[in-house]
Order: C-alpha cells, then structure tokens, then sequence
C-alpha cells in the first residue's frame, strides 16, 4: 500500500499520460466503450466526466431526485442566501484534484479554518485557552515524525490495534486522551476505540497543518456537482433510477431500475456505498469474498444539526467548539458569508447522533443551549429555524462514510476494490482519501482511466 501521497503522486502521472484538458470534451465515440454508471456521488460524477472527456457514451444512474450524493448544500435562509451543507463540508489544503477541479471550473473556494474552543467538564476555555500537555505534544511530534520511517510491515501491525489503544501505549495522560477522543472522533464518526489505529495516523501524519479542514467552495460543495453535471450533460444522468439488478453476461452488462427500465453497456463502474450495493441482485452472484468484505465494513454515524440564529452571538467568523456534552462540536457553518442572521452546525457522532435524531425540536434546542451555556449563557430564544440530517439513517449509505476499524484496511480496502467481470468499483470507501471527497473523486477517475485507457 503505497501512502497517499505517493498514490496521489502516481495518479497525477497516469492523468498526465492519458493528457486531458481540462473541459475538453470527446465527442467521437466510435469503438470506445460503452459505460453505465451507479450512482451521481462524485465518484460517479468524475469518473462520467472523464469517459465523456474520452469520447465515450456513459448513462449515469441516481437513484435520489439530485445529484451529488453525501455533497448537499442546503439554503438555510432564502432571505439572506444563506447555505450551509448537510454532508461534506472542508476541502483540504493537501486535495489536489478537488483544488484543480475548483480551477478549472471556476468555483473560489473560501477559506474555512477555525480556531477551537473548548468545553470540557462544565469549564468554558476561549481559543488559546486551553491546550494538551507539553508532554504529550512532544511525545505526539515524535509518533507523527517516525511514520515516515514505518514499512508496510509495520504498518500492517499497526492496523491490527486501535487508535484509543496506540495513544494509550504511548502513555498518553487522561485528560489528553479525553480531549483527543472528542477531536479524533469528530474526524472519524465514531469513538476512536473502534478506528484502525493505522487509518488514524495515517490520516493525521499526511494531512494538511489544520487535518484537512481547509477551505469550501463559494455557494457551497454542490455547485461543484452541478458543473460536472453541466460538462457531463443531463442527458446522461437519469434521477429516479435506482438500480436493482446487475446481470453480467458474455461481456455485457445489463442493469434494471426500480422503475423498470434496463441499460445495457461493455462496462459498468459500481460508486454506491456498501449498504446499497449489498441491495443490488447480482447475476451471477459477487464473489464469496467481496460479500464477506462487504458484510464486514460499517460506516460512521454523523448527524449534522444546523441551527439558524437571529444574530452571530459567538462573534467570530472562524468560530469553532468542542464540547463534551451531547452537542459534541460546533462550528460556524455561515463563515463568509454576510447577513445578520447566522448558522452554527452540531455535529455529533456515534451513539449520541442516533440519540438526538429521534428526539422532538423542543429537545434538540434544548440540547445545543445546554452545551452551548458554559460559553455563552442561554441562547434559546436566538434559534429561529434548525434543520436536522442523521446519515446513520440515510436509505443508500447508514452512515456519514466507511469506517475501517481494526485489521480492515488491508484485507477489507482490496477485496472491495477487486474488478468483478466487467464491473469496477470507485467510490470514498475504496480511496486512499478515504472519507473525503477527494478520494472519492480519485476512484472515479482511476475507474474512468482503467477502461478507457
Ligand atoms: C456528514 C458528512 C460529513 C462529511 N465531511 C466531509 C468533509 O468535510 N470533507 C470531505 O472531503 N468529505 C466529507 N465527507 C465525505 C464525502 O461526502 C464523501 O467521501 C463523498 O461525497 C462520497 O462520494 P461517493 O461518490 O463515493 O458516494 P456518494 O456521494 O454516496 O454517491 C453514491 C451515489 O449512489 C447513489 N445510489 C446508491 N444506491 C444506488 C442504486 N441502487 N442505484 C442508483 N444510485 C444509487 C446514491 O444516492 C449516491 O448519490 C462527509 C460526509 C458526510 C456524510
């Protein structure tokens, strides 16, 4: 397993062997293959806008009544045109592709870094207040500086135990571990007991100084669905298709919806989440392996709360929170954008996200004022309107993203890869970026190049 940046490295090669430019669409499709696609995520989005950009015929079909997948940008507030998103939220300093998309079709992309508060045991600290121990940042300056010497075998090792279980190895302090369980599980969707203690540190030695929370994209994360759409052509993406049936046969594949068509290509590239792809009757049926693969991995449960407030009270526009109570972290979802009114996002992980999703209104402001209280007094009657998404619920995906827990990054990550006849597979689960956008979009595209050339 190469590291990611080794692996962006190569794909950045293979894009430049195959020589595209950027928007140039093909439009000669004699004797290229014909290819159908599952699912208008960006994995299935970038991986249609490189076949067309190949000259290939694609169908791309979406089972939702949009586009865009995890990547959903909400109006919150049509009287100040305010946008907050529901799924992905930050693009990182270190995702070269989603920064060259962004380029190439004109989308700014805003900074949307924050400074972290803190609420910990009833106690309020302000940003610069509050801090881990100089032992531990020590200690943690030297594990993030040996990766770099660490080989596949000791990275193999490392996958077998935890995140919670390295850090406690190291001999991290209590309150250090405590404060780095609510940060890390932010990251992860679920307490950092349950995550490969290789996917974490992987994650924080390649990433960007601030973890890949970065910047976000003027107007919000879909418009850049909706330029790959435009480029694609909406004739290609077909809403309301949800496919149920793949049957592969001599070289063909033929796939039928919910709503009774059928489409037929040379190739097929897989990009839904493993829930939806386990939905799918498959003809003949996936290897034992990849059912086993699939029955194994779970995925986050991350609920978003967005709350609209008559007024900014924290007064920061690079406002952020983490608290330990049951609104968890919170952030300044409005940032950069100008209006009286502002939004700050819950996000809430594990067991406490599928908690609050089932509560009543009146509970879920009463939450967000009860953790937001130490910081700010009582805030409640600012909350003008809240919106509420729990992706552990979503009909496609039960969960935010994929969540390699221990031992599964290199036996689960390549069986679920695996071509199975003529079908690919893409999508943020099979990504050396896992969980972001970024890798989602990689996969498409690498998906795009292995059948097209
Ligand atoms: C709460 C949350 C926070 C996140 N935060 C970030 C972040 O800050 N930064 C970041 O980079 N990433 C973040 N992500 C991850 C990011 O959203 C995903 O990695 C990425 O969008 C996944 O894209 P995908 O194409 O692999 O999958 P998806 O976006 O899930 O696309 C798959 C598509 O397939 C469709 N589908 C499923 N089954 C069928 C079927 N049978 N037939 C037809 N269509 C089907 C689905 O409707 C969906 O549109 C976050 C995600 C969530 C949920």
């Amino acid at each position: 397993m190469s590291s990611r940046r080794d692996f962006i490295k190569s794909t950045a090669l293979l894009a430049a062997g195959s020589l595209i430019l950027p928007g140039a669409i093909n439009i000669n499709t004699i004797g290229k293959p014909k290819v159908i696609i599952i699912g208008a995520g960006f994995a299935g989005l970038a991986a249609a806008y490189r076949l067309k950009q190949k000259g290939c015929e694609v169908t791309l079909l979406e089972s939702r009544n949009r586009i865009g997948g995890r990547v959903f940008s909400h109006l919150l507030d049509k009287d100040e045109d305010l946008v907050i998103e529901l799924g992905a939220e930050w693009v990182g300093a270190s995702h070269e592709r989603m920064i060259a998309l962004c380029k190439d079709f004109g989308l700014e992309l805003m900074n949307n870094q924050f400074d972290s508060h803190l609420t910990f045991a009833g106690q309020y600290y302000p940003k610069g207040g509050w801090d881990y121990s100089n032992e531990w940042k020590t200690k943690f300056a030297k594990i993030i500086g040996d990766y770099g010497n660490y080989t596949l075998e000791d990275k193999q090792k490392l996958d077998k135990m935890d995140w919670w279980r390295f850090l406690t190895n190291k001999g991290i302090s209590e309150r250090d571990l405590q404060i780095r369980e609510l940060l890390d599980s932010t990251d992860f969707g679920e307490s950092i007991r349950h995550v490969s203690a290789y996917a974490a540190l992987a994650e924080y030695a390649e990433s960007s100084e601030r973890n890949e929370m970065d910047f976000k994209i003027k107007g919000g994360n879909s418009r850049l669905s909706d330029k790959f759409a435009e480029k694609i052509g909406m004739n290609s993406i077909l809403l309301k298709h949800k496919v149920v049936e793949v049957q592969q046969l001599d070289g063909t594949v033929t796939v039928k919806c919910d709503n009774g068509m059928t489409f037929s290509g040379d190739n097929l590239i897989c990009t839904v989440p493993t829930y939806a792809l386990s939905k799918i009757n498959w003809k003949p049926g996936l290897p034992e392996e990849k059912i086993d693969a699939v029955n194994s991995l779970q995925y986050a449960r991350i609920s978003k709360h967005a709350l609209l407030f008559n007024e900014r009270f924290w007064n920061e526009e690079a406002f952020d929170m983490v608290t330990d109570v049951y609104g968890h972290y919170f952030y300044h979802a409005t940032k950069n954008q100008p209006g009286k009114k502002g939004a700050l996002i819950s996000y809430t992980i594990g067991d406490k996200a599928d908690v609050i999703s089932r509560q009543n209104d009146e509970f879920k402001k009463n939450m967000v004022s009860d953790s937001l209280k130490p910081a700010f007094g009582d805030i409640k009657d600012k909350i003008v309107n809240q919106v509420n998404y729990y992706w552990g619920a979503d009909e496609n995906t039960k969960g935010a993203y994929a969540l390699y827990g221990k031992g599964q990054w290199f036996t689960i990550m390549p069986v679920l890869k695996k071509k199975f006849l003529s079908t690919y597979f893409a999508g943020e689960h099979l990504a050396d970026w896992q969980g972001f956008m970024e890798g989602a979009i990689i996969t498409g595209e690498e998906a795009a190049d292995e059948i097209a050339g």
